[in-house]
């Protein structure tokens, strides 16, 4: 039902594009829910969507410009910008000015920095962090295809007779696509899933076959699928007439995987595995293959996309309902990067520096200095920046000092850089710390304009939220530069809906079919229509006949003769294996309740409570190997540097593979980037870098101490050797660790504490044993309290909220605070795994031991778990089975 006055808008996080509405809370503040009215969700949000309303405050927002660290008026900040670019260019050439751009803007603001650096800078130096998450893929579909287009829809998956995953953890990184699939899977039970990860993940909860192939082998699977789908007589014969390079592709196919038994072997699969594989494939037109990041996040990621993509156009299998190849894409807007142009290495609306083109685009932007050839992609960036060929590097909305990898050169390179502008609606981000000026942009609630998901569906962002402060929307900044550079004329937009009706246009202009990317029934939307925009997927041209769901079944592409092209795919190995010094392969990626770099979802406390820091995720047997146990603090080094976690013992694991999420900043950590420790090698192809596929080795953290520290406000961690801060309901929590003396770590820690000032402190000590604890009192209520021990001793933490919800802390509590224990012990929830209904896992084992359960559904009934977004369902599953419970649905 749609609510009253609700605000309908889209989700700010990964690339599903759920539909959100928004509205005002009685009592203040923000609701949010599923929009049953968008396609892409029918209503459905996961944990991170739900959350939305949580992460609105303005708590450690940029309100106000700032050069070096001073506030300044707009006009200051704006001229600095533009003259710091102008100096730049005119004495050492457009190249010296970069754009670091990002998936988290809007397509609008998107358009109008693509604009200004391609059209009127004169460089192409505009990349943006897209290039992490997808570049593999639009370089797969541009070598096959001859455009960046992805043929199908979501509902393809609900259609498809085989749905098969690959480097694709579904269910947590696009959960209501996932919904969706077990939806249609619970529908319809002959849908078989095939789930192709070297990690046992949630979304093997409705798999039928999961196949751990051995890091970086997909292509040998997919080339020896290809011999075998030939060999089975699955050429399609009528659609080969549309494909050139087969024999190429087969002959390298079979070169490399012909013999069934070495390319399972290979792959580390049993033979009975493959054929199985090979089989479902070959026995039904309707197989949709779905990848991601797994995909394309490696030195061969385009080489992957194309041996996937080559098996579904050797069939035929594209472009019909129920099959094709689909990348699912990470952020809310990397397809409105891609259909603006915002890769350094791609032109503007899908196209690219072909002459014909650029002069197109030039007479369509009258522009003075349009770029002539490729700029740098994203790590040529920063490297460029790092020798001082780059001068002026702007950086929005997004976090490189963390999200690259090998991060700390990036870091290294930021402070040599002489002008870094970084815009974000975040003040103090890792990134932000290296910027000479910062301008202050729109959130999500505050900024308005489209975004593009996966299936191509172009939707609204809207405003439901007044502009705080100074910040000002993303095209409005750029636009406001480019006027000071001289171009005004150029750059006069006073709307968004101005910004989308001329790139709607672009997409049209000279088109006549000749384009995948038409917009040319938009371009003509007046003020009210683009307000009312309703979600659309694109294709959109003007005339109504050349409309389409799907793209390819007629066998037509956007090659220069018409016809797609299978890629030769030779198997290569990952740059760097492990060895003696560097045993494990560290695997890097994302966990259900987080998103990128933690700006936002880190700032919700429910969503903070499923995993409350870093983690690395390790087979019992290299854990063994380590001296490792599950709990202890470990360090992951590699050749270019390391990071530490809490180790998690995962059976899920391949041995020899480690698994630790991308989420952990210095904001939010000491020790907690994952990719200082990634190995900075890239994709000859698209660039994108190998992030999941690091030669590291695993040890103790030499940790003599470990310590848990509560207070109402985050602390500074940079003093001490690990930290790890998270928000909580009405306090902030920081989990330390140290490798000297416990009194030292004491001494260090309550330092911190007093030297907030104020109030009553009352402390417990045993030096013996290494045992410190204390707390302090402001008039007579719990303002902070810490428990040091030499092991990873953590007091309930439940108890301890009610302690800080106190109004008065009575002689009894502040015994038990310092004895560590409630008065009464209450019943351990264990860690959250309904952020919903904050149900722990303790209590989900507890209820389903007592009652019996052997369904989620009887878990929900009882408990609420599962009931609302569903992102743990695989989880309480998975609980279920480890009870021995039977019958698990
Ligand atoms: Fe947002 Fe979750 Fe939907 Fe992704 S699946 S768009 S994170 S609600």
């Amino acid at each position: 039902m749609r609510r009253a006055n609700a605000t309908r808008t889209t989700c700010p996080y990964c690339g599903v594009g759920c539909g959100i509405l928004a509205s005002a809370a009685e009592g203040g503040g923000i609701v949010v829910a599923g929009d049953e009215e968008h396609p892409a969700n029918h209503g459905r949000l996961c944990s991170k969507g739900a959350a939305l309303a949580e992460t609105l405050s303005l708590e450690g927002r940029l309100l106000h410009p700032e050069l070096h660290g001073r506030c300044v008026d707009w006009d200051t900040a704006l001229a600095e910008v533009a003259g710091g670019i102008g100096r730049a260019i005119g004495e050492h050439g457009a190249d010296s000015v970069g754009f670091y751009v990002s998936g988290q803007l809007l397509t609008e603001d998107y358009y109008v920095a693509n604009k200004l650096m391609k059209g009127f800078l004169g460089s192409a130096n505009i990349d943006t962090n897209s290039r992490l998450c997808m570049a593999s893929s639009v370089a797969g579909h541009r070598r096959a295809f001859g455009a960046d287009t992805v043929p199908g829809t979501y509902e393809d998956l609900e259609l498809a007779n085989v749905v098969v995953l690959v480097g694709s953890n579904l269910a947590w990184c696009h959960p209501v696509l996932y919904q969706r699939l077990a939806a249609a899977k619970a529908r319809r039970p002959e849908l078989t899933v095939v789930n192709i990860d070297p990690r046992r993940t949630a979304s093997c909860d409705i798999a039928d076959l999961h196949l751990a192939i051995r890091p970086g082998t997909d292509v040998l699977l997919f080339n020896g699928l290809l011999v075998a789908l030939v060999d089975a007589g699955k050429a399609k014969p009528g659609f080969l007439t549309a494909v050139a390079g087969y024999e190429e592709a087969l002959a390298v196919a079979r070169a490399s995987a012909s013999n069934a038994a070495l390319v399972a072997e290979s792959c580390g699969l049993r033979e009975a595995e493959l054929h199985c594989f090979y089989s479902m494939f070959a026995a039904t037109d309707r197989v949709v293959t779905v990848y991601s990041q797994g995909v394309n996040q490696s030195s061969s990621g385009s080489d992957k996309v194309n041996a996937i993509i080559n098996c579904h156009l050797l069939t035929g299998r594209i472009g019909t309902p129920g099959s094709g190849p689909f990348s699912v894409t990470g952020q809310p807007n990397a397809m409105g990067g891609r259909e603006v142009g915002a890769l350094a290495n791609q032109l503007a609306a899908h196209m690219d520096f072909e002459p014909e083109q650029v002069e197109r685009v030039r007479r369509f932007w009258k522009a003075p200095a349009i770029a002539l050839k490729p700029g740098l992609k994203a790590a040529e960036m920063f490297d460029a920046v790092a020798t001082g060929r780059i001068k002026v590097l702007w950086i929005m909305a997004t976090n490189p000092a963390v999200s690259m990898p090998d991060s700390d050169s990036v870091r290294r390179a930021l402070a040599g850089c002489e002008l870094v502008v970084v815009s974000d609606c975040m003040r103090r981000t890792d990134t932000a710390s290296y910027a000479h000026v910062l301008l202050p942009a729109l959130a999500w609630g505050e900024k308005d304009g489209t975004v593009t998901n996966s299936e191509r569906r172009i939707s609204r962002q809207r405003t439901f939220m007044p502009a705080p402060g100074e910040a000002r929307p993303d095209w409005w900044i750029i636009a406001e530069v480019a006027r000071r550079l001289g171009f005004a004329e150029s750059f006069a937009y006073r709307s968004p809906a101005e910004v989308f009706r001329e790139h709607a246009a672009l997409s049209a202009f000279e088109n006549a079919g000749s384009r995948d990317f038409d917009l040319g029934a938009l371009a003509s939307l007046d003020d009210a229509g683009y307000a009312r925009l309703e979600p659309v997927r694109w294709p959109v041209p003007a005339e109504p006949e050349r409309r389409r769901e799907r793209f390819f079944a007629d066998g037509r592409f956007y090659t220069e003769d018409g016809r797609a092209r299978l890629v030769p795919t030779p198997p290569v190995p990952p740059r760097h294996e492990p060895d003696a010094a560097f045993p494990l392969a560290l695997n890097t990626g994302r966990i259900r309740d987080q998103w990128h770099t933690m700006t936002r979802t880190g700032r919700s406390p429910r969503l903070s409570r499923h995993a409350p820091g870093p983690i690395v995720d390790v087979h019992a047997s290299d854990a063994a190997a380590a001296g490792i146990a599950s709990g202890d603090l470990a360090r992951i080094e590699s050749r270019w540097g390391r990071c530490s976690a809490r180790v998690r013992i995962d059976p899920g694991q391949r041995p020899g593979v480690i698994f630790a999420p991308m989420h952990w900043t210095d904001q939010f950590s000491r020790e907690g980037c994952v990719n200082a420790a990634v190995n900075p090698v890239y994709d000859p192809v698209s660039g994108q870098p190998e992030l999941k596929h690091t030669p590291v080795r695993l040890s103790r953290f030499p940790a003599r101490w470990q310590a848990i520290l509560l207070a109402l406000e985050p602390l500074d961690a940079s003093p001490h050797e690990y930290a790890v801060i998270t928000a909580r309901e009405g306090f902030w929590r920081h989990e330390l660790a140290g490798s000297t003396a416990p009194a030292e770590g004491w001494a260090l820690l309550t330092g911190i504490l007093r030297s907030k000032g104020g109030g009553e402190w009352i402390e417990y000590n045993d030096a013996g044993a290494g045992q410190h604890r204390g707390a302090s009192i402001q008039e007579g209520r719990l303002a902070a309290c810490a428990f040091l021990a030499p092991d990873s001793f953590l007091p309930d933490e439940d108890w301890l909220a009610t302690m800080f919800e106190a109004p008065s802390l009575e002689a009894t509590d502040r015994r038990f605070l310092l004895a560590a224990r409630p008065a009464s012990p209450g019943a351990d929830t264990g860690p959250t795994i309904c952020a919903c209904f904050a149900v722990g896992r303790e209590t989900i084992l507890r209820a389903a031991a007592t009652g019996g359960f052997n369904t989620t559904e009887a878990v929900g009934r009882a408990l609420g778990a599962g009931t609302s977004c569903g992102s743990c369902l695989p989880e309480i599953r998975g609980l279920l089975a480890s009870l021995g419970n039977a019958a698990p649905a």
